[in-house]
C-alpha cells in the first residue's frame, strides 16, 4: 500500500512530503493509522545534524492512531484498536526486559535504535530504494507498520493529540520524576527547561508532593506554562542570578532534584550546582552528540550529589501510558495544557521553524 510521510533526506534539507510504499505487517507486526503525530525536539535534532543519521528516513516517534491491520502472530491488539506508538519496541525477553527497563532492551539497540525493524529490513520503499522509520515508528506519515510491542492499547475515548504526546514528551518527563527519581512528598525540585518534557516534569512533581518545584527557562512564556503545570516559583534564565535566586527560593538549602530537560553543558551545571548536599541531578534533556558533563568532581564528592540519566522516563509503557491517562482523566494532571498548534503534515516544516523560534506547547500534526 501507499503512505504519505515526511521524509528526511540530508542535514540542512527540508523534509520532502511524499507517498512511499509501505510493505504489509510481517510476523509480530502491525499496521496503524496515524492520527495525530508531536514534533519533538529529538526529530530537530537529526534534521540539524546534531545526531549522526542517514536519509531516507521517515522521522517522527510521537504519534498515537487505530490498528488497521495484523501480522500473524499478533495476540495483543485487534483491528479496531487505538494505540500510543512507543520507540522501544522491546524483545521481551532480554535481561534489560526481564527486570522491566525496556527501553534499555539489548534487542532494539541494533534494530529499532538504528531505525530498523526487529528483523534489520525496513518496511517503507521508494522505488528499490528502503527508507527507514525513526526509533521503528517513522510517525510523520498517515501509516506505519510498527512491531506489537511499539503499540500501546489504550481506551478509545482519548483524545488522539493528547495520546501522541504520551508516547514521547509526557511518558519522558513524568517518568523521570515518578521512575527514575521518585520525587517523594516534601522534596524541593528545579526543572530546568520548560518546554513538553519540563512542563510534563512539573506537572509529574506537583502530583508526587514535591513542596518546591522551581521553573527554569529563559522564555517567559515557557514559565507561565510552567505555572499552570504547578510550578511553585519560577526563574528566567538570562535575568540576574538565576543560582542566588534558586538558593534563596530554597533557604540556602539546594534542591533535592533537579531535571535537566535541556542537555546543554550550561544548564546541566545550572541543575548541579543548585543542588543541596546528597542532592540528585537527573539528565532527562537530549544533548548534541559528544556534549560533555562539565561538573566539579570535588564537589559531586565532597556534597555526595548523584548524577543519574533517564532514558523515556525509566518506562515501561504498557505499564505507565495506561498510569499517566489515568491521572490525565482524574484531572490530578491535565495534558491538554501541554498540546499547542496543531498543523497539518504539509505545514510540517514552519512546525519546526516555530520550534526553533522557541514556541511554547507542543505542536501535534492532525493526520485526518
Ligand atoms: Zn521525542
Ligand atoms: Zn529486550
Amino acid at each position: 500500500m501507499k503512505t504519505l510521510a515526511a521524509v528526511f533526506e540530508e542535514v540542512g534539507k527540508r523534509l520532502e512530503i511524499e507517498e512511499l510504499e509501505l510493505d504489509p505487517p510481517s510476523s509480530g507486526e502491525v499496521l496503524v493509522k496515524l492520527k495525530a503525530t508531536g514534533l519533538c525536539r529529538s526529530d530537530y535534532h537529526v534534521m540539524a545534524g546534531d545526531w549522526r543519521s542517514h536519509g531516507p528516513l521517515v522521522l517522527g516517534h510521537e504519534g498515537a492512531g487505530v490498528v488497521e491491520a495484523v501480522g500473524s502472530g499478533v495476540t495483543s491488539l485487534q483491528i479496531g484498536d487505538h494505540v500510543i506508538l512507543s520507540w522501544s519496541p522491546a524483545c521481551g525477553r532480554c535481561l534489560q526486559c526481564l527486570v522491566g527497563r525496556p527501553a534499555l532492551c539489548h534487542a532494539i539497540q541494533e534494530t529499532a535504535y538504528r531505525n530498523l525493524m526487529a528483523d534489520g529490513t525496513t518496511r517503507l520503499h521508494r522505488d528499490d530504494v528502503d527508507v527507514h522509520a525513526f526509533c521503528g515508528c517513522g510517525t510523520f506519515a498517515t501509516h506505519a507498520v510498527v512491531a506489537q510491542s511499539a503499540a500501546i492499547k489504550v481506551a478509545k475515548d482519548i483524545p488522539f493529540d493528547i495520546a501522541a504526546l504520551v508516547g514521547c514528551a509526557v511518558a519522558t518527563g513524568i517518568g523521570a520524576v515518578w521512575n527514575t527519581a521518585k520525587v517523594a512528598p516534601g522534596d524541593s525540585v528545579l526543572v530546568v527547561g520548560c518546554g513538553g518534557v519540563g512542563w510534563a516534569a512539573i506537572a509529574a512533581a506537583r502530583v508526587a508532593g514535591a513542596m518546591v518545584i522551581v521553573a527554569a527557562d529563559p522564555n517567559p512564556k515557557a514559565l507561565e506554562a510552567a505555572e499552570e503545570a504547578g510550578a511553585t516559583h519560577t526563574v528566567q534564565i538570562g535575568e540576574g542570578d538565576v543560582r542566588d535566586e534558586i538558593r534563596r527560593i530554597t533557604e540556602l538549602q539546594g534542591v533535592d532534584y533537579a531535571f535537566d530537560t535541556i542537555g546543554r553543558q550550561d544548564a546541566i551545571r545550572l541543575g548541579f550546582e543548585t543542588l543541596r548536599p546528597g542532592g540528585s541531578l537527573v539528565c532527562v534533556g537530549m544533548p548534541k552528540d559528544g556534549t560533555q558533563l562539565g561538573v566539579d568532581v570535588l564537589e559531586l564528592i565532597r556534597q555526595e550529589k548523584t548524577i543519574m540519566g533517564s532514558w523515556y522516563g525509566s518506562c515501561q509503557p504498557a505499564l505507565d501510558f495506561p498510569r499517566i491517562l489515568k491521572a490525565n482523566q482524574t484531572g490530578m494532571i491535565q495534558l491538554s495544557g501541554l498540546v499547542g498548534n496543531s498543523i497539518s503534515l504539509d505545514q510540517i516544516n514552519a512546525g519546526f521553524d516555530l520550534m526553533a523560534s522557541g514556541t511554547v506547547g507542543r505542536t501535534v500534526i492532525a493526520l485526518d
